[in-house]
């Protein structure tokens, strides 16, 4: 399978490209015990984009493996995972942002996803309006426990772990290496990613 492009996501930034349906994506995780933040929309309309909640309800799970479907606010297929290393992503919680980092830590100049995913989105010349909620946390060890409560696991798969993505449309798609390093989001050590568009 033929690879159209190859992008390093850089430690505590974020990149971006286009996808043609049928194409595939491998997001790779380096150095391993990273996440990724991914926002997604539809090329041609950027009102449908990957929502979160929306594949949640689609799916009736939480929890996204190979052979799951990410779902648009208008509750169409934008992407299928052909290959899951790691099969341990959150759907729940907001990529983080400014406030996360000003209100539960008192930092106000921490770098965040939301602002890497505007960087990329500004990097590719975009121009939609981008919403924290619109993230997949992709390779984020979140569980929920019986009593409700979400807690951050530190991600433990290694280097190289991949989740490869099937465009079911034409798509802009955005990725945010996460910045976090104040939790056992990233293993309190953000590292580069690496996006890999392959023609199927
Ligand atoms: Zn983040």
């Amino acid at each position: 399978m033929a690879i159209v492009r190859e992008i390093v996501v850089p430690a505590k930034e974020g990149r971006g490209l286009h996808m043609k349906a049928g194409q595939l994506l491998d997001i790779v995780d380096l150095d391993g015990q990273q996440v990724g933040d991914l926002v997604a929309w539809r090329r041609d309309d950027p009102s449908e984009y990957m929502s979160p909640t929306h594949t949640v309800s689609c799916n009736t799970s939480i929890m996204l493996r190979k052979g799951s479907r990410l779902f648009t606010n208008h509750r169409n297929p934008i992407f299928s995972i052909v290959r899951d290393d790691v099969e341990r992503h959150d759907i729940i919680v907001p990529c983080c942002d400014h406030e996360r980092f000003a209100h539960d830590f008192g930092i106000h100049d921490h770098p965040h996803c939301l602002g890497n995913l505007i960087q990329a989105r500004d990097l590719l010349g975009e121009k939609v309006e981008l919403h924290g909620e619109w993230a997949w946390n992709v390779f984020m060890h979140n569980h929920v426990t019986p009593e409700g409560k979400v807690v951050t696991d530190a991600a433990v798969h290694p280097a190289g772990s991949t989740i490869t993505l099937r465009a079911e449309m034409d798509a802009v798609v955005l990725l945010s290496a996460c910045p976090q390093d104040l939790t056992p989001c990233n293993a309190f050590n953000p590292t580069p990613m690496k996006l890999v568009l392959r023609d199927a």
